[in-house]
């Protein structure tokens, strides 16, 4: 399907991050006219996830629909990352090593075991294990570890890298990448054609697609009954290194809930291990803090002491794209030719490979795919799910207990 001018792009997506990216990708394969704008394609909250395919360790009550996309997009993973390297003959740090979620006190321990039957119930796949059969497949975990649960399933990919294949792939398949801000969206009648960039153009197009990520409320000529629902929701994150003589230090993911907080230790290939994250509802702050850095290490030594003979090498905060219901927001709004592809909130390196192939499918067919349907973001379009969902900062420093990516 193509827009009838050789001038004019079938589809501008507003918005490079990863969400962004994979959607003009697929689409461009698709033989689509693709444009991106984003004044730094490839940036975004990818530059600071963790990159946990976590399907498995990250369920949560109540997110049963959320479960099965992500179980589909974690299935699709593999075949993603073969075309995406062979497209961008680029690296993706894709790590099949699996997860190993422990407790260290009991009430952790009983946490877990909720989170097990849990996974259970949902029909997945985790094994109970004692404290010591937990250390016997990771040495490095203290001593004090009372138990924890094997996921083989949950596996791991480098964010950054995933964020310069695409952009790479992008560039090959031809999408054209405009460094600058959309600065409003262009409707006229009653169907959105295109948008004024911060250059002083103006890009038209068949379709829009929105993936501004935390961002993605702020593009101004969006209609305020097509409401796009998100807010930024902060999260720090520690890179340290692994010095080779060391490696490995931790053979797979390693998580836990440390009196009652969430950490991380994320182990890459290459000896860079990721320790994440906080979860803080401060808008668009992304200042790196004592109190946050503190925390992750104070909890992250408790659960692996050895961590503190290793190089710091970074310390950063990102803004994941939260929705009211954490799931994302996918295809169609009521204003013709907009589309939204944001709100991805703690798992949008787990979705990037099912949000391309289903917005480029709808973007193509003008059918939104049945996995996504339950996604699409005519769900908070009742007034009543509009006013709670309608953004106040909320000037709080809080670790959100059931949100830990
Ligand atoms: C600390 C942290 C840890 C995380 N860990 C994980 C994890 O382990 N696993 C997982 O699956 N997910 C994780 N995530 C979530 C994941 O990173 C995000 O869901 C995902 O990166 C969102 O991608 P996006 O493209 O939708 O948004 P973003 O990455 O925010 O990108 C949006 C892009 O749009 C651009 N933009 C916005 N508005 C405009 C405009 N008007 N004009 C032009 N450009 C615009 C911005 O410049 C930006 O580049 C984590 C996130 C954080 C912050």
């Amino acid at each position: 399907m193509s827009s009838h001018s050789p001038h004019i792009p079938d589809v501008l997506v507003v918005g490079g991050g990863i969400i962004g990216l994979v959607t003009a990708w697929r689409a461009a394969q698709q033989g689509l006219r693709v444009a991106v704008t984003d004044p730094a394609p490839g940036g975004g909250a990818a530059q600071v996830a963790a990159g946990m395919l976590a399907a498995v360790t990250e369920l949560h009550y109540g997110e049963h629909t959320l479960l099965g996309l992500n179980l589909e997009s974690a299935r699709r993973y593999p075949a993603f990352v073969a075309e995406l390297e062979e497209a961008s003959g680029q690296q993706v740090g894709y790590r099949s090593c699996g997860t190993l979620a422990v407790a260290l006190d009991a009430d952790d321990r009983a946490h877990l075991r909720e989170l097990h039957a849990l996974q259970r119930r949902s029909g997945l796949e985790s094994e109970w294990l004692s404290g010591r059969e937990c250390r016997r497949l990771e040495p490095m975990l203290a001593p004090g570890v009372r138990g924890g649960l094997r996921v083989d399933g949950d596996h791991q990919v480098d964010p950054r890298r995933l964020a310069a294949a695409l952009v790479v792939a992008c560039e090959r398949a031809g999408v054209d990448l405009r460094r600058t801000w959309a600065e409003r969206l262009v409707v006229e009648g009653d169907r959105a054609t295109g948008a004024v960039l911060a250059d002083g153009g103006e890009l038209s197009a068949g379709q829009v697609v929105l993936a501004g990520g935390s961002l993605s409320g702020r593009l101004e000529g969006v209609p305020a009954d097509v409401l796009v629902p998100v807010r930024p929701v902060k999260g720090q994150v520690l890179r340290l290194t692994v010095p080779r003589p060391y490696a490995p230090f931790l053979s797979r993911t390693v998580r836990a809930v440390v009196r009652g907080s969430h950490v991380y230790l994320v182990p890459r290939e290459d000896g860079e291990l990721v320790v994440g994250a906080t979860s803080e509802e401060l808008g668009w702050d992304t200042t790196v803090t004592a109190g946050g850095v503190y925390e992750l290490l104070r909890d992250a030594h408790e659960l692996v002491p050895g961590i503190t003979e290793l190089p710091l090498v970074e310390t950063r905060a990102g803004l994941r794209p939260g929705s009211p219901d954490n799931a994302p927001l996918l295809g169609f709004t009521e204003l013709p030719g907009l589309l939204l592809a944001t709100g991805h909130y703690r798992n949008g390196v787990l979705l990037t490979p099912v949000t391309g192939d289903v917005l480029a499918e709808a973007l193509v067919s003008g059918e939104l795919p049945e996995i996504a349907r339950a996604f699409s973001p005519g769900r908070f379009s009742s007034p009543m799910v509009q006013r709670v969902a309608s953004y106040e900062p909320v000037l709080r420093e809080t670790r959100l207990q059931e949100q830990s990516v």
